[in-house]
Parts: C-alpha cells; sequence; structure tokens
C-alpha cells in the first residue's frame, strides 16, 4: 500500500474542507522555530513517519516558545519511530481538546463485505483496537447506491453525539468518505478528531493509504515504486519496478542492496532467488561463507520468461558483482522452464561483456524441471564462463551450494590476479 504521511493526508483534508489545525512542515530544528514565529502560539510538534503511536513513542510534544520548539524537533528530528527514522516534523497549533473521537473507513475484503466499512467512535485518541466493541459505530457502504449525508449523521447519532458536534461531526466523515473514494484508499482514519473548547471540530491527524493496484489512476501523487518500499529508490530499484508495472503475470521484487562504491570493494554476488522463503536461505547460505548480496532480487508465482529475462539481465548489469546466484532453494509448482528460458537468453546476452570464468550457480528444481534442466546445460554449454548447474538432488543443501558460489569466486579471483 501506498502509504502517506500525516501531513500529506492533511493536505486532502484541507482541499475537502476538513478542518486542520494550523500547521508548518519542519525539517530542522531552525525551520521549527521559525514555524512556530509564524503561527504565533502555543504548537505542538509532531514526528512525521509512517507509524501509528508516535504520541507513546515521544514523537508528538508541546511547546510554548520558538526556543522550545526548536529543542524538541532536534531531539524529535534524530528520533527513530519503530526502526523508522524522522526525517520532519508538523509544527501545529495547540488545540484546547474537550473531546476526542475515532473516524475511519478500511475496505473489508471479505467475502460477505467486499467493500467500505465507515467506522466511528467517542472514544478517539488510543489504539482503535483496543477501544470496547460497543463503543465503536460500523457501517458498510453500499457501493451502489452510495452514501447518503444522512447515513453519517445516523452512525454518528448512534454512539450519542446530539447538537453541533452532530451536524459537524458527520459532516466531516462524509466528506472522509469522498476523499477515500476519489483516492482509491484501502484505509483512511481521522484518530483523534476533536472537539475544542471553542467549539470546532478537527481532524487532529490523520493516516492514509492509497490502493496500489490503483496508483496507475494517480499519476498526480508522483509515486514512483507502488508496492511497500521503505527506502528511497534508486535507478536500479526504479528499472526493476518498471517490469512490474508493465506486466502483472508472475511477480519480480527487485532492490538493489548495495552502492556500486561498496560492490567495487569486492565479494558482492548478482543474487536472484525464487521464491521468498527460498530466496532468505539461499541469502543467509552466502552470508555465511562470507559473501553480500549487491542486490535482492526474486522471481516467482508463475512468472514468464520475459520477466525473469529481464530480471536476470538487471541482476548481470551491476559492475563489479563476482558472480550471478540463481537460488531456487524450493520445489516449485510453477513451470520452471520459463526461469530456465529467461535466465539462459539473459545469460548469453550478458555473459560475454564479463571477463571469462565469471562464475555461475544455477539451481532450479520443481515442475518441469528435467526440461528445464536441459534447456540451462544446452543453452549455455558453450558459453566462456564457470557455470555450475543443480538440480532437486541439493534443494536441501543451502550450505553447500553456497559453498560452491565461493569457491568459484575464489577461483575466479586466483585467475584475475595471476
Ligand atoms: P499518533 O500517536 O501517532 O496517533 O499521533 P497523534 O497525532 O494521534 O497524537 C497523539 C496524541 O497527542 C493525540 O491522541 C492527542 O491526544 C494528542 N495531541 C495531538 N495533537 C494535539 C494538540 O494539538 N493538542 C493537544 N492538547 N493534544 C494533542
Ligand atoms: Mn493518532
Amino acid at each position: 500500500m501506498a502509504k502517506f504521511l500525516e501531513y500529506q493526508g492533511k493536505e486532502f483534508f484541507k482541499q475537502s474542507k476538513i478542518p486542520i489545525p494550523e500547521g508548518i512542515v519542519a525539517n530542522t530544528p531552525e525551520e521549527a522555530k521559525a514555524a512556530v514565529l509564524k503561527l504565533a502560539r502555543p504548537v505542538v510538534v509532531k514526528a512525521q513517519v509512517f507509524a501509528g503511536g508516535r504520541g507513546k513513542a515521544g514523537g508528538v510534544k508541546f511547546a510554548e516558545t520558538p526556543e522550545q520548539a526548536g529543542i524538541l524537533a532536534r531531539e524529535i528530528l534524530g528520533m527513530n519511530i519503530k526502526g523508522l527514522k524522522v526525517k520532519q516534523v508538523l509544527v501545529e497549533e495547540q488545540l484546547d481538546i474537550v473531546q476526542e473521537f475515532y473516524a475511519g473507513i478500511i475496505i473489508n475484503s471479505a467475502q460477505d463485505v467486499r467493500g467500505p466499512v465507515l467506522m466511528f467512535s467517542p472514544e478517539g485518541g488510543m489504539d482503535i483496537e483496543s477501544v470496547s466493541q460497543d463503543k465503536i459505530a460500523i457501517m458498510n457502504v453500499d457501493v451502489i447506491k452510495g452514501l447518503m449525508p444522512y447515513d453519517t449523521l445516523n452512525l454518528v447519532a448512534s454512539m450519542g453525539i446530539t447538537g453541533k458536534p452532530l451536524r459537524q461531526i458527520a459532516d466531516i466523515v462524509f466528506k472522509l468518505f469522498k476523499i477515500f473514494q476519489k483516492m482509491d484508499c484501502r484505509s483512511l482514519e481521522i484518530n483523534p478528531l476533536v472537539l475544542t473548547t471553542d467549539g470546532r471540530v478537527l481532524a487532529a491527524d490523520c493516516r492514509m493509504a492509497v490502493d496500489d493496484q490503483a496508483l496507475f489512476r494517480h499519476p498526480e501523487l508522483g509515486i514512483k515504486i507502488g508496492r511497500e518500499f521503505l527506502k528511497e529508490p534508486t535507478e536500479f530499484d526504479l528499472i526493476g519496478w518498471s517490469f512490474e508495472a508493465s506486466d502483472f503475470r508472475g511477480t519480480s521484487y527487485v532492490a538493489e542492496m548495495a552502492t556500486p562504491e561498496e560492490v567495487a570493494q569486492g565479494g558482492y554476488v548478482g543474487y536472484h532467488g525464487i521464491g521468498g522463503g527460498a530466496a532468505m536461505i539461499g541469502m543467509d547460505a552466502l552470508n555465511r561463507v562470507g559473501l553480500k548480496i549487491a542486490d535482492y532480487a526474486d522471481t516467482s508465482g508463475n512468472p514468464t520468461a520475459s520477466k525473469v529475462y529481464r530480471t536476470t539481465k538487471l541482476i548481470m548489469s551491476q559492475p563489479g558483482i563476482e558472480a550471478y546466484f540463481l537460488a531456487g532453494f524450493m520445489m516449485a509448482n510453477q513451470e520452471q522452464w520459463h526461469h530456465a528460458h529467461g535466465v539462459v537468453k539473459a545469460l548469453r546476452e550478458e555473459l560475454p561483456k564479463k571477463p571469462a570464468g565469471f562464475p555461475v550457480v544455477l539451481l532450479l528444481c520443481g515442475n518441469k524441471e528435467k526440461e528445464s534442466q536441459e534447456i540451462l546445460k544446452e543453452g549455455l554449454a558453450d558459453l566462456d564462463a564457470r557455470i555450475e548447474i543443480y538440480d532437486r538432488e541439493y534443494v536441501y543443501d543451502a550450505t553447500f551450494i553456497a559453498g560452491r558460489v565461493k569457491a568459484l569466486v575464489d577461483e575466479y579471483h586466483e585467475k584475475s590476479v595471476s
């Protein structure tokens, strides 16, 4: 899912006229100070990371003066919250809170629902999972009929909200649904939605996630990789993603794991796993013999030969790698000849560009194994490289196979020295 930071989500609220606190994003303590001068009132400084529970983790703090805000921003900008480095803070006007509510929408994929579900609770602020069921109003939206303003009025009223706040909140939940629909969200949440002493209702927080499969409808979001990808994509990563973006048959997951400068230090392998778990096994085994992976690649889910070909070519394009390793540590029920064809075509094109004796270790087994082995052996027979090909006999032997990669890498080194 494509996740958004709190301040990014709040921009959508602003456009749809859901009230939000006045706020300014800061990248440095100095910018945080300047933000307070501009807002000219007490503020809350909030860590901007793709994680909930920032309050409990110390990522939400209150400041009365620009100096205080600067100090807090320095503290928060250095923090790690749930393994994520804080790079920005949101400096917002402090609110005088009377009550905190929860409002959220998710897609329920269960067979009998398969649609958006509206949730409202008068007990906001905390994790919605820890709120007791009788305090959460739930409504499935009929996507054919659509949502009517009276639906959200009924939903909010069912939790005992009356008077002006009832109309304010129902209006916000209605607008929230409109954003959810327009942006193809998987989830959209305001926690807390707050009522202030001066009678305003505002979204004090926002969590928003857009469906990866719908990103093509939202080029305006500028999202480069439509899947969970927690680092800044490199050129290598973007090329890898282009195989997926244009072809949904099977999967190819590709990520650059070391910079070209690191790879140039030596000991790096072009890595190609088949299936998530198997790819992990191969990677661990390589690490145990003292080798590192330049990239992480995984082709599975019955990929086409063209997808495997493009992935293999990309792996082989990395300068400085000292081997290519196809780690098929699984008895795949996908037809493995697609892998065999793709790998052979890519290696036939790429190996001539590498020095003679370049190490290649291939483990491939599963459905159509015999044919696949023949394709590999015949297809690569005449190439000037050091190629070893293994089958199902070795599917449990990660340590041995990784040892072979290591032996070939050492041999390759000796040759290039002499
Ligand atoms: P989360 O912990 O990551 O969900 O971060 P939130 O944005 O929800 O902030 C955590 C809590 O801080 C909220 O539930 C509020 O109780 C409190 N909080 C956030 N903003 C304000 C504010 O402007 N004024 C006050 N008084 N409390 C706030
Ligand atoms: Mn929150």
